[in-house]
Formats: structure tokens, C-alpha cells, sequence
């Protein structure tokens, strides 16, 4: 049998990267040596050329979100937060209340945030026919968003739905979000005046804290001392008319208090998230679509990840042994980095491999502005003669030939 692959967190230190080629330690040199990677002709004949990019909680910094990991590589918002693990999810009502309550004042800052210049800058890079696809471990669906037409796989799934841990069902979460206010209307109030006041909005930790507030990373807010116990979170609509089989055969039982909420006389029809939680596996049809993302492309860009997740660092893993250039854009270490740029020459200008130590947030767009008067320059155009999004598409496929 198969080894399921899990969600499980990375949390030893991260050693300091070093930047390849040694120019990339400037911006200019950075934007040249990411150039020379995406342009560069594919590193064997049977490899595409085009790139495949892996993307991680730092893209999302820009938006307002939390990252996990700070340029220490230490968990950076709150030294004492640990996510919950899918196990303890499934089997406590206590723990589920207390989930969905910090989700519930977690979901309208989330949901209030958008893509920022990076994802934007990603989309320019697949209407060059620079990039293939996405696949991203953020839960936040910023990239399909931005670019629907340049494939996002989603490693560690969305927030966006929820999905019954019986029937597999999917439903919306701002729904679920409505549900959860009509609910509890006394958690609804305070969400109310967090939000009429600023408290969730604001970036300042000391600000949120002030108000008994702090953010998490996956739109978990914590309140604490908050009476967690009194939540209540509404049963999959799905199984509660139509209650599922146990694998022992019998029928399940799911039923709720006189306004809909889950009972704790229930074993059936709870609803979780639609990401993949600490702990638990990748859905194998996610598993496989990561792999076939990777495998339809010649070259690995990671952006803005530690890789801190084994499910990511595998994918890099498999670019690595299919003879794929990596390229690492990332602030302060990435897991096992080293093997992926021991074999590259000296003196090579970024076509076998890139590390760059900084943020996407400006790099990207400065990027693809580079990329852009490289185009006008290659096309024999005026550089002050705008470009069509379509034309500019065709020089770069016929740069990549
Ligand atoms: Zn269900």
C-alpha cells in the first residue's frame, strides 16, 4: 500500500541561503539571473520550456494574510500558535467549536483581502507563455482569482468551501459564514463591532491585541479566554436529510438542536474546511494532478515558500530528479536547499538554477516589467511602442523555441 502523503508543519531552523548566481545578491542582478532562467532553452530536448511555479504563504503577505514562517524561519505571528491537526478536528466537538468560532472572525478579513502585484505578475508571466501553471500550498484562492487561465492546483485546498467529512459534499463558505452568525448571535455582535471598529482590520499586532484579538495564518482569529464551548456550527444539509452509511453498514446518525446546529448525539455529517488540515493526507487525484503539473513543465520556480511542508518539498524533489532547473525566490532559508544547486557550474548566469533572498512582493512586477523591454528589444520595436498583451505572448513562445 501506498504511504498516504500528510499536511505535516516543518518547524526545525532553516539554515541562510546563498544567493546563485553570487550577482543575485542585488535587485538588477536577481532581476537578470530570473531572466536567464525562465528564457533559457529547456535543459534536454524531452523537457518543456516553459516553467511551472510553487508557491507559499509569502506571496500572500503582500494581501494582509499571516505567514507561517518568519526570515528566521521561526513561526512569526504568535511563537505559541499551532494550527489544528485534522485528527483532532474529526474527533472532538470541543475542538470543532473552537475552530469554526476563531474561523467565523477569521473569515471576513480574509474574505475583505484580495491578490496583490505578485499574483498580478504572475498572470503576465503565463500571457507571456512564460509559466504553465501554479501549484500553490495557499488556501486563500488568490491565484486562481488573478489568473483563471493559468492553471492554479490548489496542493492544500481552499477555504472558500467546506466539505462534509461523510459525504464528501462541497458547499460554499460564505454561506456557511451566514449560518454560523444566525447561529450565534452574541459572536456575531462582537464580530460585528471588531469590524465596525477596526480591530480585525488593522495590521498592527499591538493594535489587535489591545482589543483581545490575534491573527493566525489560514483566517484563524484568537480571542483568548473567549467561551469557545457555547459555539455552535450548523450539520452537512446533505447527510442531515439523508443520513450516510457507517462502514460497518449501519445508517448514521445526524441530528441538530431546534435551530440546525450539529448535535453532539450525532456521528455523522460534520463539516470541515475544504483545505487540507496538519495531519491529514492529500486527496490522491491532488497528489497526482501536483505531479502532472510538475512533469508538463522543464523548469521549477518557487516563490515565497520554505517549503516547510514535506507535500511541497517532494514536488521540488521530482523537478530536481527530472533534470529540472530550480529556481528559489524566498526570504531566509528553504528546506534542504543545497541539493537543489550542488550541481550547477560556476559561473553559470541563472539558466541552471536561481536563489534569490528577497520578496516577490516587488520583484515579480519588476520582473515582468524587465521581461517586457527584453521583448521590445528582442522584437526590434521602440521601446516606447506599447505591446499587445497577444503579441507579446508570440515573442516569448518564439524566445523559448
Ligand atoms: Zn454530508
Amino acid at each position: 500500500m501506498k504511504k498516504p502523503l500528510m499536511r505535516i508543519p516543518y518547524t526545525s531552523p532553516l539554515p541562510p541561503p546563498t544567493p546563485l548566481p553570487a550577482t543575485a545578491r542585488s535587485l538588477p542582478g536577481a532581476l537578470a539571473a530570473l531572466q536567464s532562467f525562465l528564457l533559457a532553452p529547456p535543459a534536454r530536448p524531452d523537457l518543456s520550456p516553459s516553467t511551472v511555479l510553487l508557491t507559499g504563504a509569502g506571496l500572500s503577505v503582500a494581501s494582509g494574510l499571516a505567514d507561517y514562517r518568519g526570515a528566521n524561519g521561526t513561526y512569526r505571528v504568535n511563537a505559541t500558535y499551532r494550527p489544528i491537526y485534522y485528527h483532532e478536528f474529526l474527533a472532538s466537538h470541543e475542538a470543532r467549536k473552537r475552530y469554526w468560532a476563531r474561523s467565523f472572525l477569521g473569515w471576513s478579513s480574509l474574505r475583505a483581502a484580495a491578490p496583490n502585484a505578485g499574483h498580478f505578475a504572475v498572470r503576465d508571466l503565463g500571457r507571456m507563455g512564460l509559466v504553465s501553471a501554479v501549484v500553490t500550498q495557499n488556501v486563500d484562492s488568490f491565484h486562481p482569482r488573478a489568473h483563471p487561465e493559468v492553471p492554479t492546483l490548489e496542493l492544500h485546498g481552499y477555504l472558500r468551501a467546506t466539505v462534509c467529512t461523510s459525504c464528501r459534499g462541497e458547499f460554499p463558505r460564505e454561506a456557511f459564514q451566514g449560518d454560523l452568525a444566525r447561529l450565534n448571535p452574541v459572536w456575531d455582535a462582537f464580530l460585528q463591532e471588531a469590524i465596525a471598529t477596526g480591530a480585525l482590520a488593522t495590521e498592527d499586532p499591538h493594535a489587535r491585541r489591545a482589543a483581545g484579538i490575534r491573527m493566525n495564518p489560514d483566517g484563524d482569529v484568537e480571542l483568548p479566554a473567549a467561551p469557545y464551548t457555547t459555539f455552535r456550527y450548523p450539520a452537512c444539509p446533505t447527510c442531515l436529510g439523508s443520513p450516510p452509511r457507517l462502514a460497518n453498514g449501519s445508517r448514521a446518525r445526524v441530528e441538530v438542536d431546534d435551530d440546525g446546529a450539529w448535535s453532539s448525539t450525532s456521528n455523522a455529517g460534520i463539516l470541515k474546511p475544504a483545505v487540507v488540515m496538519f495531519g491529514e493526507s492529500i486527496p490522491e487525484r491532488v497528489k497526482v494532478a501536483a505531479e502532472e503539473a510538475i512533469d508538463g513543465a522543464g523548469k521549477l520556480l518557487v516563490l515565497a515558500t520554505s517549503m516547510a511542508t514535506y507535500s511541497a518539498w517532494r514536488l521540488a524533489k521530482r523537478a530536481m530528479d527530472r533534470g529540472m532547473p530550480i529556481g528559489i525566490v524566498n526570504i531566509g532559508g528553504v528546506r534542504g536547499e543545497d541539493a537543489f544547486f550542488a550541481h550547477l557550474a560556476p559561473g553559470q548566469a541563472g539558466g541552471q538554477g536561481v536563489r534569490v533572498d528577497m520578496s516577490t512582493d516587488s520583484l515579480l512586477p519588476a520582473l515582468v516589467e524587465e521581461l517586457r523591454q527584453s521583448s521590445l528589444r528582442g522584437a526590434g520595436a521602440s521601446p516606447h511602442k506599447a505591446v499587445s498583451q497577444q503579441n507579446e505572448g508570440a515573442i516569448f513562445k518564439n524566445m523559448l523555441q
